[in-house]
């Protein structure tokens, strides 16, 4: 097989039958890393962990704001939900290890978790990110596992000579070698962390289909000035729409959004982004708006006949004091002035239907054009990665490749913001984990 990236000039190696460095190698201690390593040991395998940088779990460190939303609180069925097309992918493994499971572990690990429950977060009871990070590193030390830190990999291959199913790991100025080898290097976003899309080079070096990278979790961009007038201003309850060119409904999220000097931000957008991103990517965002809706507890009908209730009653109120529900004035203006209206705040007899109406739409949508995201620094996830039709969903073994695995987010694989990525980087992790030290060959090396 001549597959696989060895670019340090070490290839000589690759042919000889030296011994086995570990039963398992690891690419990356990060959340899926860590995880993976400490089941792999406990099933017996002996482990090495291979990481770029001088310690483990940087991001794990910076998420949640160093507050660690480390899983939600939703069941297996519900938070699969929220990967879209990959639900059926990742659904075993959220069933293998459920979001209640990781919390039992954490506690058993002595980190107690509490739950945030209107967004379904979970986060360590400490409030602190390092607290987590400690625990996993730990805890694969305790089982046995070998870290090296400083330890970037460069290439990775099936070994050839002989073909024995191994695998190869080359760093600089040394060539490794496994029976199993286990990628999690991460994506490419906040690459200041360390990941900067090693991974991806590997993929593809292997002959394996790789779905482009696009920052995702990301703040989105708008050019237009009466949106950056808007920043500070937050929807706590907004109902989100992503609509392309087309006026199709893309996505859609009901979280607070918040407006920007450069456009939206906020879970309700940045749920959004990975659309946006793949879109700017492939050519253009022209024609592409959120449109948030602002008072989703009225339906439009019901908005529209508020109106016009309103419009006729004698001395007609304005439109603020008819709405009653305290969006802030800028807000107001926004909505008017899409409606087409130079008053911010109109009496509403002095308003005709059709602009009624009109009002009612910018309310249950103010529309706003967006130009892109804010780019790999500000993201944090990729969308994108290793193709899933790759890989077998039970194992995370890559199918043309045995002994290979990939999981975290190197896979194509994104979920919102709130504890769904740590979560399915644990769960693929441990799946991967248990299948590569179950089927180790006890004789070889
Ligand atoms: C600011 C921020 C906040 C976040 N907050 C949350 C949150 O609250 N909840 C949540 O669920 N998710 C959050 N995320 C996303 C979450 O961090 C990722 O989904 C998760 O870390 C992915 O785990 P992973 O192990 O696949 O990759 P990573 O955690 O990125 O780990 C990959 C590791 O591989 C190492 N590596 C890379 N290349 C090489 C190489 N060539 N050789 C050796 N090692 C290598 C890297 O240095 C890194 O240590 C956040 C992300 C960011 C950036």
């Amino acid at each position: 097989m001549t597959s696989g990236s060895l670019d340090d000039g070490d290839a000589a190696r690759v042919g000889t039958a030296q011994p086995l460095d570990a039963d398992i190698i690891v690419i990356g201690a990060g959340a899926a890393g860590l995880w993976a390593a400490a089941v792999a040991a406990r099933e017996g395998a002996s482990v090495l962990v291979l990481e770029k940088t001088e310690r483990a779990g940087t991001k794990i460190l910076a998420s949640g704001g160093t507050r660690c939303n480390l899983t939600t609180t939703l069941g297996p069925q519900a938070a699969a939900k929220l990967f879209g097309a990959a639900e059926r992918f990742i659904l075993p493994a959220l069933k293998a290890l459920p979001p209640a499971t990781v919390r039992q572990h954490f506690h058993a690990l002595g980190v107690p978790t509490v739950e945030e429950p209107e967004l379904e977060k979970v986060f360590p009871a400490s409030q602190r990110a390092r607290d987590v990070r400690d625990a996993l590193r730990d805890d694969a030390l305790r089982a046995g596992v070998r870290i090296w830190y400083e330890a970037r990999v460069h290439g990775l291959a099936p070994a050839t000579a002989p073909p024995d199913g191994t695998w190869t790991v080359t760093l600089a100025g040394k060539t490794l070698r496994c029976q199993k080898l286990l990628v999690c290097p991460g994506g490419q976003s906040y690459p200041l962390t360390g990941t900067t899309g090693d991974g991806y080079r590997w993929i593809t070096s292997l002959g394996l289909s790789l779905t482009p990278p696009v920052p995702a979790l990301v703040p989105l961009s708008s050019d237009e000035p009466w949106v950056h007038a808007l920043s500070g201003i937050a929807i706590a309850n907004a109902h989100a729409r992503l609509h392309d060119p087309e006026d199709r409904i893309v996505a859609r999220r009901e979280r607070p959004v918040l407006f920007t000097h450069h456009g939206l931000s906020g879970p309700g957008a940045m749920d959004l982004s990975v659309h946006v991103a793949h879109a700017a990517r492939v050519g253009s965002t022209r024609g592409w708006t959120v449109a948030i809706d602002l008072l989703p507890e009225s339906d439009l009908d019901a908005l529209r006949a508020l109106l016009t209730e309103a419009a006729s009653r004698p001395g007609a109120p304005h439109l603020a004091r008819t709405l009653h529900d305290g969006l802030p004035g800028r807000i107001l203006a926004a909505v008017t002035a899409q409606a087409g209206l130079d008053d911010p705040n109109p009496p509403l007899n002095k308003v005709d239907r059709r602009t009624r109406n009109r009002l009612a739409d910018a309310l249950k949508g103010l529309r706003v054009p967006v130009s892109g995201t804010l780019g790999w620094d500000k993201a944090e996830v990729t969308g994108g990665g290793l193709a899933l039709t790759e890989v077998e969903r039970t194992t995370l073994e890559v199918a043309r490749h045995p002994g290979l695995y990939v999981f975290g987010e190197l896979l194509d694989l994104t979920g919102p913001i709130g504890g769904l990525n740590f979560q399915a980087a644990f769960a693929t992790a441990n799946l991967a984990a248990r299948h590569a030290a179950r089927t180790l060959a006890p004789a070889l090396g």
